[in-house]
This record gives C-alpha cells, structure tokens and sequence, in this order.
C-alpha cells in the first residue's frame, strides 16, 4: 500500500474542532456572534495566516534594518516582507485588541498563536497591553491621539506597540533602571538611555525611565515620530540575532533626548507597567504557549498517522501512543488552568493574582516540553525546518519562557500572592476543585513556587497539593 504523505494540519479551521474550547464556550453561554467571530478567525488562523507566516519566516525574509535615507539622513526604519504586513493587518482587523472583551481577545491569541509566535503575537500582546494602558491611564488627549494610531490597520506596522524596559545591566530588576527622564516646561519629557531588548519597534512603545533626581522608575510614552513629523531622538543600534520568534524584529535602541510623554504619576510607573502591561503580556504568554502546545499535538498526530514503521501508522506504537497521549494531557490539563484563569479575571477573584505569574511559568514550561515530544515523534524530519512548523515552534515556546519574567522571578510573585490569605486560600478550594487530570499543569506548576514558599515560612509539606 501507498504511504500516505503528511502535508500538516494547515488549511483546517483551528476553532472548529477544538472540543474543549467549544465546550467551554458552550457552558458559558458565549454570544452567538462572538462565536460566529472565532469560526472566522480559526478559519484565517489555519489558512491564510498559517501561509503567510510560514513565508514571511523563510531567511532571506526576515526583517531588516534601515538606518538612512539616500542622503544619509537618520530613518531607523525596520522592513517587514509583504506577508509579514498583511499577516499583521488580518489580525488586526479581527477585533484582537479592547474594547472585545477580554476572555474573547484571550482565546483569539490562543488560536493566532498556533501559527507558532509569527512576528504577530508577541507585537499583538504588547498593543494590546498599550491600548489597556492608554484606556486605564491614558490623558484624554493622550486617548484622543494614540488609540486611532494603536488600532490602525493601515499604520506602516500594524500591531505597532511595543514595551521597552530591558536595560543592559539587566531585565528582572526594573527598578534598576539607568534610563534617565527630564520634564520639559510644556509639560513633555526627554529620555536618555539604552534599552536592550526592544521588541517590534513600531509608531509608539510604552518605556520606563527614572525621572531627574529620583530613584523612583516612572512610565512614559515615546513615539517614533515627534508631533512635528520628525524622527524622534532615539536610534535603532542594531537588531538581535534571535534563535526564534524572528518574524519580529527585536532591537537595542538608544534615546538621546528622545520626546516623551508621562503616563499617570511618576511615582505609580512600576506599579501600573507590572499590573497592566506586563500582566497582560503574561496573559498573553500562558494563551500563546497553549496554542503552541495544541499545534505541536495535532502535528504529531498527523504525522504519526501517515508514517508508517514496520508496516503500519507510527500512531499504533505504544511508544507513540504514549508520547501523542502525554502531549495531549499536558495540553489538555494547561487548557483548563488557562479557563480558571480567564474566570478569574472577569469575575476578579483573588486567586487571578497567583493564576496570572502561575500559569505563565506552567504554560509556558508545558509548551516547551509538549513541543520537543512532539519533534521526538516526527523523529529526524521533526528538526527539518522546511518540513514543518515544530523547529521555529520550539524555539518561540523557548522564548516564551524568558521574556515578560523568567520563571525565577514569576514563582516570587506567585509566593507573594501566596502570602495573601484571600488569594491563597481561593488557590486552595480552586486545586481541590479540579479533577486530577486537568488540574495536573496547574499543580506542577505551582509545585515549586509552594515549595519555595513553604520553606521560606518553614513548614514542609504544601496542604494544597
Ligand atoms: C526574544 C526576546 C525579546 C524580548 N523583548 C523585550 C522587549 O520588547 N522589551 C523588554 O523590555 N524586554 C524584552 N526582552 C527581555 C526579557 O524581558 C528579559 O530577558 C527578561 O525579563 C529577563 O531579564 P534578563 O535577560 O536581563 O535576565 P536577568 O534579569 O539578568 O536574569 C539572570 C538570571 O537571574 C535570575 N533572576 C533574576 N531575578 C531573580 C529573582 N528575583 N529571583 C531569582 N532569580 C532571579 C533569572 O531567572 C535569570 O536566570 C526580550 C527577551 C527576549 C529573549
């Protein structure tokens, strides 16, 4: 008999036959035409958007550097290809940032991320932790300027925000920041400064600098463009050369004086970068590394069914069985947290301020792991990078894990919120609520940041677990 050829799972819709999310939006009464959205966009996801991102990631398209104009002068442009812009512009014009509900623009970013990171979800996490900030924050004038820019799908990069924080000396520890701002008469501000790790330097990105004669790091706006048209004092140094989520150019850049404006006091900037746009990014991460793990299965599962060992499908084997099951449990029981975790935001439950760093680090730690099983499935053709999607997914589920906090620093956060009785007793009734399957990457997860947080109070078993 013929072999049957794997040709991977693009060209299926990515929301239709996801039973547990069906399930789950069935349970919650989700609106019909929501539903209606998500059908559209998981068939662009596994279409469209699947193709044009595979394109857009072949080397000699990757995004370059433009550092002048034909005269020489500054323009410190990046250049995206053609699909990478129109990749941005489809998601973007399916209702991916506020004011669409947050559970909706969640299950949006775990559908997109199954196209692996993309150069599209990483500047989608961060506008959309901008435009939340520009709402919550934001002047009026400030809202009247920049959410049209944020939002705009014709903008020269749509998807266009970004968050600048990273210094040289180090990312964990923002208040270490080096990044100096000086206020102007008319009320503006100038930055000076070097920020390491600058992803998708588009229209306007979010940054953190400690204002003249303070200790204390506030938040501020700067645009790529000052309001007289001209190229604002900051300059791209160089781009990254980055093992994966290259799709999106990631930067060094320097302000030499750059114009900036404040976003809410000075001494509330760390406080609302951490609760806004780093919370949401982290929201983001535990979507986007679920919809990795979801590709990386039904990948595996493709190919274990067409490749035959010994006369029949790999898929029959026990030994794949077994790793096609494990990639399965491990994306099930993440799925589950990544719902509790969409609950307990909209219903604002303490437990949301432990779920929020837990699921990042559990997500994203699963994600890694679902990903490499799944390249041990497919066996040598699962490290070919023009045989399917798993290579680049591996090293975007990597990255997943690093940016936006490390496990360290998240497992300090999920400890502190331990600490609050409120959070940590809803943390309890919420695992001893899950069956044990689902509630399995939740546990694991928080398995460390507890024991840690137990030894620190001196006790020695987690009564939660
Ligand atoms: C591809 C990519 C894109 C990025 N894009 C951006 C961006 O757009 N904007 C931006 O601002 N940043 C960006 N980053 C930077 C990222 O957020 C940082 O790498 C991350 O926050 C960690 O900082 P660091 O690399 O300086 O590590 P460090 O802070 O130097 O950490 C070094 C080690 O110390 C550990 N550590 C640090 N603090 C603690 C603690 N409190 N307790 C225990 N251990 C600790 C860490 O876990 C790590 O192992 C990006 C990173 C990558 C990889």
């Amino acid at each position: 008999m013929a072999e049957a050829e794997y040709r991977g799972i693009r060209g299926t819709n990515f929301f239709l036959h996801d039973q547990p999310l069906l399930a789950w939006l069935k349970r919650r009464k989700a609106p019909k035409d929501a539903v209606e959205r998500l059908t559209a966009f998981g068939e662009l996801c596994g279409g469209k958007l699947d193709e044009l991102i595979g394109e857009a990631h072949k080397d000699e398209k990757l995004p370059r550097l433009e550092r002048y104009d034909r005269w020489g002068g500054r323009i410190d442009e990046i250049r995206y290809c053609p699909e990478q812009l129109d990749a941005r512009r489809l998601v973007l014009q399916s209702e991916v940032l506020l004011p669409t509900p947050l559970w909706e623009r969640l299950v949006k970013a775990y559908l997109v991320n199954q196209c692996g990171e993309g150069g599209v979800t990483c500047p989608l996490a961060m506008t959309d932790g901008l435009a939340r900030l520009l709402e919550e924050h934001g002047t009026p004038e400030q809202k009247k300027r920049w959410l049209p820019l944020v939002r705009d799908p014709k903008s020269p990069t749509p998807l266009t925000g970004g968050q600048f924080v990273t210094e040289k000396q180090g990312g964990s520890v923002v208040s270490e920041n080096e990044t100096r701002a000086v206020a102007q008469k008319d009320g503006t501000w100038r930055l000076t400064g070097l920020k390491w790790f600058c992803s998708n330097p588009g229209e306007l990105w979010v940054t953190t600098a400690k204002p003249e004669g303070s200790d204390t790091v506030a938040l501020f706006l700067v645009p790529r463009l000052k309001p007289d048209g001209s190229l604002n004092d900051c300059h791209i140094l160089r781009l990254k050369d980055l093992c994966g989520t290259r799709g999106k150019a990631t930067a060094e850049v320097e302000y030499t004086g750059a114009y900036a404006e404040l976003v809410g006091r000075p001494s509330h900037g760390l406080a609302i970068l951490m609760k806004v746009v780093i919370a949401t990014s982290r929201m983001h991460v535990a979507a986007g590394s679920l919809g990795m793990m979801r590709r990386a299965m039904l990948e595996a599962g493709a190919y274990a069914r067409t490749r035959r060992v010994m006369g029949r499908p790999a898929a029959e084997l026990p030994e794949v069985k077994r790793s096609l099951a494990r990639i399965e449990a491990l994306w099930r029981g993440a799925q589950a947290a990544f719902f509790e975790m969409i609950r307990a935001l909209e219903d604002e439950d303490p437990v949301a301020e432990v779920l929020v760093p837990l699921l990042k680090i559990g997500i994203s730690r699963a994600a890694t792991e679902a990903v490499r099983e799944a390249q041990l499935v497919f066996a040598g053709n699962g490290i070919l990078r023009d045989f399917s999607i798993l290579p680049r997914l591996s090293q975007d589920a990597l990255i997943q894990e690093i940016w936006e906090g490390t496990h360290a620093v998240l497992a300090g956060h999920v400890e502190k919120a331990l600490r609050r009785k409120d959070s940590r007793r809803a943390f309890e009734a919420l695992v001893g609520r899950l069956p044990d399957l689902e509630g399995l990457a939740l546990c694991e997860a928080g398995y460390a940041a507890l024991t840690r947080s137990l030894s620190a109070s001196g006790r020695k078993e987690a009564k939660v677990l």
